[in-house]
C-alpha cells in the first residue's frame, strides 16, 4: 500500500514539477503544491530541523529545534556522555564498522535510538548543536541496486562530529572527512534490512555565531553557511547552486541534480520544509522567535493531518515523532547552554530543561524499555517494548490515546513554570560562576533539572494514568538507587483502590531518608482518555 501511495504521488508530482521547482532554484521555500496533494504527503516519513539566528530570536541568542521521527517502537532515550580522554590506538565501535578514536571526545547530550551509537540530535560542551535528516538521492537509488560496503550512518556522523568539533564549522569538517573516508551505508531503521533502511543524510549544525546546512549524496556533499534569519531542513535536498563548500563542480545545483523526485519522502520533505519556513517567517516577524514559539513549531498540526509533530497513520505514515529537542545557545561564557527535551510526541509531552553545565544528568531519561541500550546492526535487533522504568516509554504509552485540552493546558502551565523558574536559576548560576563557585552553580542546575523531571513525571502519572494502563495495584520504581551520577531517587506508587491516587516520594539515597512526599488525587478521570 505504501508503494502504491508512493507511485501515485510520484505520478502526481510529474504534474507538479514546474511548481515544486521554481525557476530560482536557490529558493528555500518551494511554491505551493495543490492542497489535496499537500495534505496527503505531509503525513509521510519525516524529520524536521530548524534554526533561529541571533537577529531573528527574541533574546538575541541562537535557538535550534528538531523533531526526530522514527518507527513507533524505536525508543529514543536522551543520553549524556562526559568528556573523555582516550589512549593511543583506541577505537570506537559503531553499528557496522570500527574506526580509530581521537585523543579526546567532548561531552555531549543527545537523543540516541536504543540500538545505535549515534544521535538523532544533540549538543556538545562547546555549544555546538546538530540534527540530521534522511534524504533520498539519486546516489542512494544507485546504492540500493548495487550496495556499497557498509559504513557510517547519519546518526553516527552526527555524534562523532559533536564529539570532535568545537564549532559548527569544525563539526561539519569532521563529518565530511569521515564521510569521504568511510561512506554512508547500513540500515538506519531497526528490524529493517540495509537495502530498505539505508538513506543519505543532511545536517543542520549551529553554534552561537553561524549555522551550516550540509547535504550529502553518497560520498559527495555541499554545505551552505547561514548567519542571519531562520533556516529549516526536512527530508529533501534544499541547497541549490549557491553553496559555500563541497565536492562538486562549482555552481552545481545539488537540489536539482541529486534529489530523487520519484520518492514520496522527497515530496513530503519539500512540503514540510515549506511549512516550517513559513512558521519561522511568521514568528520571526516583530519581536523575534520565542522559546514558546519554538515549542509551538514542534507541536504543529494541520487540522487532522499530522504536521511537524508527526503521528503514525497506518499505510500512510509509518513513523512518528520519537522526541523533540530545543537548544538555546549562549552568546558568551556568561550564559548557559540550555536544553529542552520531551520524549515521544511533543503535542502530548512536557519539555524539561537540562544543562551542559549541570553536575549530573537524570539517568531515568536514558532508560530504554525491555531491550538494553546497545550498538548493533539495525537489522539485527528486535522491537523495543514498554517498560515502566523508562521515562521515554511512559510518555510514548501515554501518547497512544487522545489527550483532552485540560491536560494540555496543565502541561503547558508546568512548562511555563519551568521557564519562569529558569529565569531565576540562571541569574543565580551565573553569579556563582562569576565568583568561581563552579561546582555550586553545577549543583544548582543539576538539582533544578532533577526537580523538573520529577515534576513532569508526576504530572504525567497524575493526569494520564488511565492512558498508561498500569495494572492495579502497581508500584513504579522509576529511578534506581545506584543510578550512577544521579544522587536522588523517586518512587512512585499508583493505587487504584481509591479511584486514582498517585503518591510520590522523593528520597535522598545517600542519607536513605525520605525528604518529601506528595500525593495527587484525581477525583474523576479526565475526559477523552
Ligand atoms: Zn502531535
Amino acid at each position: 500500500m505504501r508503494a502504491f501511495v508512493a507511485v501515485a504521488m510520484s505520478i502526481a508530482l510529474l504534474f507538479c514539477l514546474p511548481v515544486v521547482l521554481p525557476a530560482n532554484a536557490q529558493e528555500a521555500v518551494p511554491a505551493s503544491l495543490p492542497k489535496e496533494l499537500e495534505d496527503v504527503i505531509s503525513g509521510s516519513y519525516s524529520c524536521d530541523t530548524w534554526v533561529v539566528m541571533k537577529d531573528a530570536s527574541n533574546t538575541g541568542r541562537v535557538m535550534f529545534g528538531k523533531n526526530s521521527d522514527r518507527l513507533p517502537f524505536d525508543c529514543q532515550p536522551l543520553m549524556y556522555h562526559p568528556r573523555q580522554v582516550w589512549t593511543d590506538g583506541s577505537t570506537v565501535r559503531l553499528e557496522y564498522i570500527e574506526i580509530p578514536q581521537v585523543n579526546v571526545t567532548y561531552a555531549t547530550i543527545g537523543a540516541s535510538p536504543y540500538w545505535c551509537y549515534g544521535y538523532e540530535m544533540g549538543v556538545n560542551e562547546y555549544g555546538v548543536v546538530a540534527g540530521n535528516e534522511a534524504i533520498w538521492t539519486r546516489s542512494l537509488k544507485e546504492a540500493k541496486s548495487n550496495p556499497p560496503e557498509r559504513g557510517l550512518t547519519g546518526m553516527d556522523l552526527l555524534r562523532l562530529g559533536l564529539e570532535r568539533g568545537k564549532t559548527a564549522y569544525e563539526v561539519i569538517t569532521v563529518i565530511t572527512q569521515l564521510l569521504e573516508k568511510y561512506g554512508q551505508w547500513g540500515s538506519g531503521e531497526p528490524t529493517v534490512k540495509d537495502e530498505d533502511g539505508s538513506y543519505d543524510n543532511s545536517f543542520l549544525v549551529a553554534d552561537s555565531s553561524e549555522a551550516w546546512v550540509l547535504e550529502t549524496a553518497g560520498k559527495d556533499w555541499v554545505a551552505k553557511r547561514i548567519t542571519t534569519g531562520t533556516r529549516s531542513i526536512s527530508n529533501a535536498p534544499s541547497i541549490g547552486g549557491d553553496w559555500d563548500e563541497g565536492t562538486l563542480p562549482p555552481g552545481t545545483n545539488f537540489k536539482l541534480h541529486y534529489s530523487d523526485f520519484m520518492n514520496i519522502e522527497t515530496l513530503s520533505g519539500i512540503t514540510r520544509q515549506r511549512k516550517s519556513s513559513s512558521l519561522l517567517y511568521d514568528y520571526s516577524s516583530g519581536d523575534g522567535v520565542t522559546l514558546r514559539e519554538m515549542m509551538a513549531i514542534a507541536r504543529e498540526h494541520k487540522g487532522s493531518i499530522p504536521g511537524i509533530c508527526m503521528h503514525q497513520i497506518p499505510l500512510i505514515s509509518p513513523s512518528q515523532t520519537a522526541g523533540s529537542l530545543i537548544v538555546v545557545l549562549p552568546n558568551s561564557d556568561n550564559e548557559l547552554i540550555e536544553i529542552w527535551w520531551t520524549p515521544s510526541l511533543p503535542c502530548k509531552g512536557i519539555y524539561v530543561p537540562l544543562f551542559m553545565d549541570a553536575n549530573g544528568f537524570p539517568d531515568i531519561l536514558s532508560r530504554t524499555g525491555k531491550l538494553e541500550k546497545s550498538v548493533s546492526p539495525a537489522w539485527n535487533v528486535g522491537e523495543d517494548e514498554f517498560s515502566m522504568d523508562s521515562y521515554w516509554w511512559l510518555f510514548k504509552k501515554a501518547s497512544e490515546s487522545d489527550m483532552d485540552s485540560v491536560t494540555r493546558e496543565t502541561f503547558d502551565n508546568l512548562e511555563i513554570g519551568f521557564e519562569n523558574e529558569l529565569n531565576m536559576i540562571r541569574e543565580q548560576a551565573l553569579i556563582l560562576k562569576r565568583e568561581n563557585r563552579e561546582s555550586e552553580a553545577a549543583a544548582l542546575l543539576g538539582d533544578f533539572s532533577e526537580k523538573c523531571v520529577d515534576s513532569a513525571l508526576s504530572m504525567l502519572l497524575k493526569m494520564r494514568l488511565p492512558a498508561l494502563d498500569i495494572e492495579s495495584p502497581a508500584t513504579v520504581n522509576l529511578l534506581s538507587v545506584d543510578g550512577g551520577i544521579t544522587s536522588k531517587r523517586s518512587t512512585f506508587s499508583a493505587d487504584f483502590s481509591d479511584n486514582i491516587k498517585v503518591k510520590v516520594a522523593i528520597c535522598d539515597v545517600a542519607e536513605n531518608r525520605e525528604m518529601e512526599e506528595r500525593t495527587f488525587r484525581v477525583l474523576s478521570p479526565p475526559k477523552e482518555f
